[in-house]
Parts: structure tokens; sequence; C-alpha cells
């Protein structure tokens, strides 16, 4: 019998964990024993943004927003709910772009909110413009 595995970023404290399909809900790190991934959306910066991009085996869908954007805020709960849907396929994660420039500047961030689905550290799919929950867990799982 095989057993499918996929390498998963701690939030935490970004050990990188192996984690059986399947077992995502309980499964704890390695390192600082905390829950390796969780059902809401993760804050990024930087450093922890290029690490989970690159090393996570996990579909990461990321939400450019800025704090002072109306439409990004009210998009966020949508996203969090979101992120409850797409568990444990897709990890969800925030990016702030008015503090994160570099990154936005990086990825040509336009307008906000902007979503990009990343896939084995390559964008796969970007959509400009705020989307209800039901909507972003249907756009995500189309490109997967
Ligand atoms: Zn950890």
């Amino acid at each position: 019998m095989t057993t499918d595995t996929r390498l998963i970023v701690c939030p935490h404290c970004g050990a990188i964990n192996r984690v059986q399909t399947g077992r995502e809900a309980e499964a704890t790190c390695g390192k600082c024993r905390d829950k390796v991934f969780e059902n809401h959306p993760l804050e990024l910066v930087g450093a922890t943004f290029d690490r989970h991009i690159a090393k996570s085996q996990v579909p990461t869908l990321v939400d450019f927003y800025s704090p002072t954007c109306g439409p990004c805020l009210m998009m966020g709960p949508q996203f969090a709910d979101a992120a409850k849907t797409l568990f444990p396929q897709v990890r969800l994660a925030k990016i702030d772009t008015s503090a994160e420039q570099t990154i936005a500047a990086r990825f040509g961030i336009q307008a906000v909110p902007t979503l990009i689905l990343f896939k084995n550290g390559q964008e796969i799919a970007r959509q400009p413009g705020a989307m209800n929950a039901r909507d972003i867990a249907a756009w995500a799982k189309q490109h997967l």
C-alpha cells in the first residue's frame, strides 16, 4: 500500500513537515509541535512568503490586499470562509501590499485585492477584484 505525503511548511516556525494526505487536520509540527495546517488564512511577510511558496507542496492561494482598501476589507471574511471550504486542498494566505511592497512589485500587483494561486512555486492563475467565498473556492478549484 502506498501512502501519499506532501511537504507542508509550518506556519508557526517555518519547519518543513512531511504530512500524510488525509491527516492534515491533526498533523503537528516536528519542530514546534503546533498545528502544521490550519483552515484559516495565514498572514505572510517577505521571508515567510518565499518559503511557503517555494517549499510547500500544498497549492497556496494568496490574497494581495491593503488594509486601507474598502473592497479588501469586505473580502476579508469571505476569504476566511473560503479557507475552510478549500482545506486541506489549498492553503490560503494574505500579503499586505502596503507593508510588503517588494513582493507586490515583483508580482506586478496593479490593484487590490488580487488573488494569485501558486502551485509548486509557480503562479498558475490570478484574478483581480473582490469575490465572495463561494466564488473564491470555485475559482481556486477550477485551476488545481
Ligand atoms: Zn512548527
